[in-house]
């Protein structure tokens, strides 16, 4: 009986040692439980950084990764019918234009460029010029030259560009220029047999006008123009002239007096796409420089180089000369961006940026 006793008394110590175990160790589970509760969060700063992905396999990331982002950093989700397929809103904020200057004088020429996922083709213009820009593709981007002829009245021009679903508009501030006038006294028999001839009109017409919208779809300059002669400059760009008191033609290059026989160079790198005698301004060059980009040598007393010849800059094209409408040894330099005559200074100071 007593032996009965004490085993079942030893029972119940063990029972109750079991009982308080197990009850310390659900307690110590629940303070390390509550522990986690109140525990502040991290600081941003605090929080592990993702092992970085190589850049190759990122888009093997599935978009459901994102979903781990903290809640505050998700944007607010915009209602279902204002939500665009993102595809499409990329296309549309790709699009745009850049112009390099709204800000210019009659007689220079402005950069204009197209950025995103457009061929040169889609793009329309409304140019309040006489001259369209047209576009060439230059790596990422479309690149143009607008020429903007020396006859433009100063003001505010707008130009408006659109592709795809994108419209801008840029205005055009041109500035006021002082254009000085010279009289020329010429002989009679020189005005007959060039600017009064018909013919000489004719042979120009027929031969060099068509040469005018000729391109090479990528620039050949190499860097800012030089001035393919050095002398006195006896008559600058746009100038107004009268010849023997008659009103003429505005001057669309610069005359550079030389000694007839001094070497010309090419004001730049290009193709030849005229060589040859005419009567209206004698031995003739005009260079391509790519993108309607052209320079013109009239004058000369000799040539150097033939039609699709490949020149580089400072490279021999002619010797100065007196041929054509001249009234002595000189050079007329012109550049123009196809038909449109630019300021040949605006070149000699900086390439067209591209
Ligand atoms: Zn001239």
């Amino acid at each position: 009986m007593k032996l009965r006793y004490l085993i079942s008394a030893f029972t119940l110590f063990l029972t109750l040692c079991f009982l308080s175990v197990w009850l310390c160790a659900i307690l110590l589970g629940k303070r390390q439980a509550a522990d986690d509760i109140i525990q502040p969060p991290p600081l941003v700063s605090e929080i592990p950084q993702l092992p970085s992905v190589p850049a190759g396999i990122s888009d093997m990331i599935p978009p459901s990764s994102e979903s781990s982002m903290p809640e505050s950093f998700d944007p607010t989700p915009l209602p279902a019918e204002y939500a665009e397929p993102a595809d499409d809103a990329d296309l549309v904020t790709d699009i745009g234009f850049e112009i390099s200057s709204t800000e210019t004088y009659p007689g220079e020429y402005i950069m204009v460029y197209a950025y995103g996922d457009i061929a040169a083709a889609e793009i329309s213009v409304n140019c309040p010029f006489s001259r369209d820009p047209v576009f060439f593709e230059q790596g990422e981007r479309l690149v143009a030259l607008l020429p903007i002829k020396f006859t433009y009245e100063p003001g505010e021009y707008l130009l408006t560009l659109s592709a795809g679903e994108r419209t801008e508009s840029f205005t055009i501030h041109l500035l006021s220029k002082e254009w000085q006038t010279q009289n020329l006294t010429v002989s009679g028999e020189v005005v007959e047999q060039t600017i009064e001839s018909i013919s000489a009109n004719e042979e120009y017409n027929d031969k060099v006008a068509p040469k005018k919208s000729l391109f090479e779809a990528v620039p050949l300059w190499d860097g800012s123009f030089i001035q393919p002669v050095a002398g006195r400059i006896t008559t600058e760009f746009g100038m107004l002239r009268t010849v023997n008191g008659v009103p003429s033609d505005r001057h669309g290059g610069v005359d550079i007096a030389a000694p007839r026989g001094t070497p010309v160079a090419a004001a730049n790198g290009g193709k030849v796409i005229f060589a040859e005698y005419i009567a209206l301004t004698g031995n003739t060059v005009c260079i391509e420089h790519g993108m309607g980009l052209k320079s013109w040598y009239y004058h000369m007393d000799s040539l150097a180089v033939a039609q699709d010849d490949i020149v580089l800059k400072g490279q021999k094209i002619g010797e100065v000369g007196s041929t054509g409408f001249s009234t002595g040894p000189h050079l007329h330099w012109a550049t123009s961006v196809f038909n449109v005559y630019v300021n040949p200074w605006s070149l000699v100071e900086a390439a067209p940026e591209i």
